[in-house]
């Protein structure tokens, strides 16, 4: 008899929000609904026009680019930006299946972190489907570098992220991370964490048309090494945290799960994608296994966070 956390999951009820693009600064309404068995994260935009562009796959060969976000390529010279929020809050409460469509440019940014997504998907529950969930599982460790940067993804017996930052700033410094991920720990752990920025940046991002959103609403603002947000950090290490958070959601374009480990030194979206590309670029890095080969001490869907009941049990949604 397989466990139940060896089946694939889908959202328990259709989710809405609505918010403003960091970058574009336009209001959008983003809406998430439960996804058949086997689709992934399927991602549709409607423009302006009322012309929908999409659903397509959101995985890594979609990705177009990483500059500040994770921009995906939609067909017909349509994308969406900074998807990575939204697919880190899917990825890091287990969901498999998902359909994301949007009105805009972007996803919404809410409070510049995860929680808000996971919490609508939290009061929602999540629903298990019959299909089995399938892992990508790591054979050979890939590594890609910028100067002194790397993203790697190595073999490893369970699911975890291993993160370093190296700011050369006080308030940020130098941080590490080691995640060893199940649903429970990335709410309480990582989803709360929001982006953040320096005021100098901001600056110079803003005379490029980036970042037209931002306020301390949604980012944690930095200027000469002191926070101006006038509520404190929600982690003491809420920065290294944020950068997990992205990592997930940018690993997450996998298309399945990964079953290894991930590493990275000052890395970011254009390196978390280019490990991705570096992984597919050979078969005998990886192979696909059904969750009923793996170890049965395996079984992070067991440790759910407070309020997330698996809805209805092994009922397709067609
Ligand atoms: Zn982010």
């Amino acid at each position: 008899m397989h466990k139940i956390s060896a089946r694939q999951c889908t959202l328990g009820g259709t989710v809405s929000f609505d918010g403003i693009g960091v970058h574009s600064a336009t209001p959008i309404t983003l809406v998430i609904k439960p996804a058949p068995a086997g689709s992934g994260y399927l991602i549709s935009r409607t423009l302006e026009d009322g012309r929908v562009v999409g659903p397509v796959i959101a995985d890594f060969s979609r990705v177009t680019r990483t500059t500040l976000c994770t921009t995906v390529d939609l067909g017909d010279s349509v994308s969406v930006a900074t998807i990575e929020h939204v697919i880190s809050a899917l990825s890091g409460l287990g969901i498999d299946n998902a359909m994301i469509s949007l009105n805009g440019p972007e996803c919404p940014i809410m409070d510049g972190s995860a929680a808000p997504f996971v919490e609508a998907i939290i009061a929602k529950g999540l629903q298990v489907q019959v299909a089995m969930r399938k892992y990508i599982k790591i054979l050979r460790t890939v590594t890609v570098r910028n100067n002194d940067s790397f993203a790697a993804l190595e073999p490893y017996n369970g699911r975890a992220l291993d993160l370093e930052i190296d700011f050369n700033n006080k308030t940020i410094g130098r941080q590490r991370m080691i995640f060893e991920w199940t649903p429970r720990r990335y709410v309480e752990d990582v989803s709360r964490a929001r982006t953040f920025g320096c005021m100098k940046d901001a600056q110079v991002l803003r005379q490029a048309g980036y970042a037209l959103g931002s306020s301390m609403e949604n980012s944690i603002a930095i200027e000469n090494d002191k926070i101006l947000n006038p509520e404190p950090l929600r982690y003491q290490d809420e920065f290294v945290r944020h950068k997990l958070l992205d990592a997930v959601g940018d690993l997450a374009l996998s298309g399945m799960p990964l079953y290894g480990r991930f590493k990275s030194y000052k890395g970011g979206h254009a390196l978390n994608a280019l490990v991705l590309t570096s992984l597919f670029a050979n078969k005998a890095n990886y192979e696909i296994v059904s969750a009923d080969e793996l170890p049965l001490a395996f079984d992070s869907l067991d440790d759910l966070p407070e309020g997330l009941d698996l809805k209805s049990y092994l009922r397709s949604v067609g």
